[in-house]
């Protein structure tokens, strides 16, 4: 094969190559170690004398050339490729996902923006209680059970992580004047083995409300707003009897199945109804214990788990999930 047109077949396949990796089989193949282009220096020495260093100069030429170009074309490929990349800058960025507010902390601010517009006042109280404001002052008595070591984290004789919310009533009362109005948020404990509704540490709104001539028909229409707002405006609720150590009459609250509307399900336990919070009339005692005259004073008080709201709201059937760091399952309530 003469000189010309392996020059001119090594032309054709540079132009007709397609990508970057065929470059270097195109090379090997002219000008590689066996390579069409080396391969005929060999021949040189076949020819007459005379012949051999013009061709040889020849078969140079062709070589030199040859390498221009495909060096020519490795640095065409160069700028390609960083011509991609930079296009690749000004394109979309990838979508940045911002951060949400977790479910848990999304179920306090819609109950603290409920109480909040009935002029309730957020206060928090200690998660290291005395045994005078977490049980004494409650008027539990020195054989409930909550008092055992086996349900509370005690500290030593006289300190324990609080085992309610309910202590802050009784910091309250023991340092404003009446008329108040209170909601109370905040962490609580007890020596519970974890499962799909219990755990050793979980969240609990206190409410309560102190001032002459209160009663029962306050605290309803309280907590008719309450459920209209966290749970919908055809939301029914009742007032079920029941009983609390520092409440009198104490009743715990119910709300209209939101699964089954009533009908009855499994997780109304076929009642159609839905306990949602304990409440009551505050028991003239705990008043003389914070040093609250019960002739001129009355009020309410309520308690609700957190996590029981947010769970029953958004169908949540594991309080588990609700601690777990679980990106996918925490994604799905925006805050
Ligand atoms: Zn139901």
């Amino acid at each position: 094969m003469d000189l010309n047109s392996i020059y001119n077949d090594a032309l054709d396949d540079l132009k007709n190559i397609k990508n970057k990796g065929d470059l270097p089989l195109i090379k090997s193949k002219y000008i590689g170690r066996k390579g069409k282009v080396t391969e005929l220096f060999k021949e040189l020495t076949s020819l007459p004398k005379e012949e051999r260093k013009d061709f040889g100069q020849k078969i140079n030429e062709v070589q030199n050339k040859l390498k221009e170009l495909f060096e020519e074309h490795e640095e065409k490929f160069r700028l390609n490729a960083f011509n991609i990349k930079l296009n690749d800058i000004t394109r979309d960025a990838y979508p940045i996902e911002s951060g949400r507010t977790h479910i848990l902390n999304q179920t306090y601010e819609d109950i603290y923006n409920v109480f909040k517009s009935m002029g309730f006042t957020v206060v928090e109280g200690p998660e290291i209680e005395d045994e005078f404001h977490n049980f004494e002052a409650l008027n539990f008595p020195k054989s409930h059970p909550a008092r055992d070591t086996q349900d509370s984290f005690f500290f030593d004789d006289k300190s324990l992580l609080r085992t309610h919310t309910s202590p802050v009533q009784i910091r309250i009362m023991e340092s404003w004047e009446p008329p108040f109005a209170v909601i109370s948020p905040g962490k609580c404990y007890r020596r519970d083995t974890i499962d799909a509704s219990h755990s050793f540490m979980f969240n609990q709104i206190e409410g309560f409300l102190v001032d002459e001539d209160i009663g029962v028909g306050h605290l309803k229409a309280i907590l008719d707003i309450f459920v209209q707002k966290i749970f919908g405006e055809d939301v029914k609720f009742r007032l079920r009897p029941h009983f609390f150590p520092f409440t009198e009459p104490s009743m715990e609250i119910d709300i209209g199945c939101i699964f089954c509307g009533g009908k009855g399900c499994n997780v109304c336990k076929n009642t159609g109804w839905i306990e949602i919070m304990g409440a009551g009339i505050i028991d003239p005692n705990v008043f003389t214990l914070s040093g609250i005259d019960p002739e001129k004073h009355s009020g309410f008080a309520f308690g609700m788990g957190v996590e029981r709201i947010a769970m029953l709201r958004q169908n949540i059937n594991d309080m588990r999930l609700i601690y777990g760091n679980d990106l996918e399952f925490l994604k799905q309530f925006r805050g």
